[in-house]
């Protein structure tokens, strides 16, 4: 029942209107507030503040395997769901949560997680956005890049420098909030593909940030970071996974239908085996991902089990969406063509959240003590 309604929402709310809203870069705050209004967003929210008390990873699963179906990446209810929400969750005080998780919830404010630098990406240690305590308040300097709803973000967490001395132990979370002076947004960025989705620079000049602001522990962000990836890594497995899924379906319908040479080209030996090779392959990967979700449901999933099931599905996707483009022929490079949008939209998923060399290197120091 769950998944109808949002079926019905996605379709209904999303799926109209997103062709405009990749060519305006953006989407409008009116989703959000819609999508408050049906309960999708911090479902696992307590209902004291506002939220449905669902605490069961599965709806968020759902929620983001009937966007995903659809190419619906424009709003990043993922990035609210999946990342901002659960570090209040883990790490705000109660002041905190009661100050931003409801209009979190309700969609009145949209969240940004902002880690990634120019010069620090997958090197997180090295970031050097600095927030140096003045009495009552911080003082935040620096810039952030690549940020998901980095245009529309009411409260952003910013990972920053405490204590520039202490490297991984000096960093901090700090929650900044819009329309604090010297809090700017750059660029909305131009990307090869998810047109609809903000994604943008953002700007630190001596930001008087309050000592409210803080999650949790000065110089424990890092390890923060550490404990909220797994979840992270394991949203973009699935949506990786789910796109390439419908790239499936779509192509063996359009091997069905387009003929050549007198016969359906599905039929040709070598189209019958690719697709048999990517139907084994993404039920594999969903055996696999369906084990994950129910470890992180249970909240038992591993940094290295994410980690895996993030590497291995965003390389599969790739692939496989790779082969369905080859199977529509010329009308796989057409952008009017769904195919080809998840083509470019999947691309990122091998780099985004952790690159998959990281993942590998993680697997392979944690997993493997090599
Ligand atoms: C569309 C988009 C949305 C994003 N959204 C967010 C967001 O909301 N918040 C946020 O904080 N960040 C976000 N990011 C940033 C993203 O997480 C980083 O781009 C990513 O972690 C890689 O960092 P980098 O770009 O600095 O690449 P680099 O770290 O410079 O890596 C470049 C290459 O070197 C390789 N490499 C680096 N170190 C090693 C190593 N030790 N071993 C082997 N290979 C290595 C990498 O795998 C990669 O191939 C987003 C990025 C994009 C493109």
């Amino acid at each position: 029942m769950f998944r109808d309604a949002v079926r019905q929402f996605v379709a209904r709310e999303v799926v109209p209107y997103h062709g405009q809203w990749e060519k305006d870069g953006i989407v409008p705050r009116d989703v959000w507030l819609k999508a408050g209004n049906m309960g999708l967003l911090g479902m696992d929210v307590p209902e004291e503040y506002g939220g449905l008390g669902m605490e069961d990873f599965r709806y968020n699963a759902l929620f983001l395997e009937e966007c995903a179906r659809v190419g619906a990446n424009g709003p990043g209810f993922g990035v609210q769901n999946d990342l901002v929400i659960p570090y209040l969750l883990a790490f705000a005080n109660e002041e905190q949560k009661q100050r931003w998780l409801p209009k979190l919830v309700s969609g009145e404010y949209i969240g940004a997680l902002a880690m990634t630098e120019p010069n620090a990406g997958s090197d997180l240690q090295g970031i050097r956005t600095t927030a140096i305590r003045n009495g009552d308040h911080y003082v935040m300097n620096g810039q952030k890049t690549f940020i998901s709803n980095g245009i529309l973000n009411d409260i952003a967490i910013v990972a920053c420098k405490t204590d520039p001395s202490q490297g991984a132990k000096g960093i901090s979370l700090i929650v900044v909030e819009r329309g604090m002076a010297g809090y700017e947004r750059g660029r909305n960025l131009e990307k090869v593909g998810r047109h609809a989705q903000d994604t943008a620079e953002l700007f630190f000049r001596d930001v008087h940030v309050p000592v409210s602001n803080p999650l949790g522990e000065e110089g424990k962000g890092f390890a923060y970071m550490m404990h909220n990836l797994p979840q992270e890594r394991l949203v973009i497995a699935l949506g990786s996974l789910t796109a390439a899924e419908a790239a499936f379906e779509m192509t063996l319908a359009y091997c069905r239908e387009r003929t050549a040479f007198g016969q359906p080209i599905g039929t040709f030996q070598h189209s019958r085996f690719k697709l048999a090779e990517m139907k084994t392959e993404l039920q594999v990967g969903r055996v696999y991902i369906d084990h994950c979700i129910m470890l992180q449901v249970e909240k038992k999933l591993s940094a290295e089990e994410a980690a895996m099931a993030k590497w291995w599905c965003s390389d599969l996707a790739c692939r496989v969406i790779d082969r369905c483009v080859q199977l529509h022929g010329g009308y796989g490079y057409m952008l009017e063509y769904p195919i080809a949008k998840l083509y470019l939209d999947v691309r990122l998923d091998p780099i985004h959240g952790g690159t998959n060399e990281i993942m590998k290197d993680l697997i392979g120091r944690r997993m493997l003590g090599l």
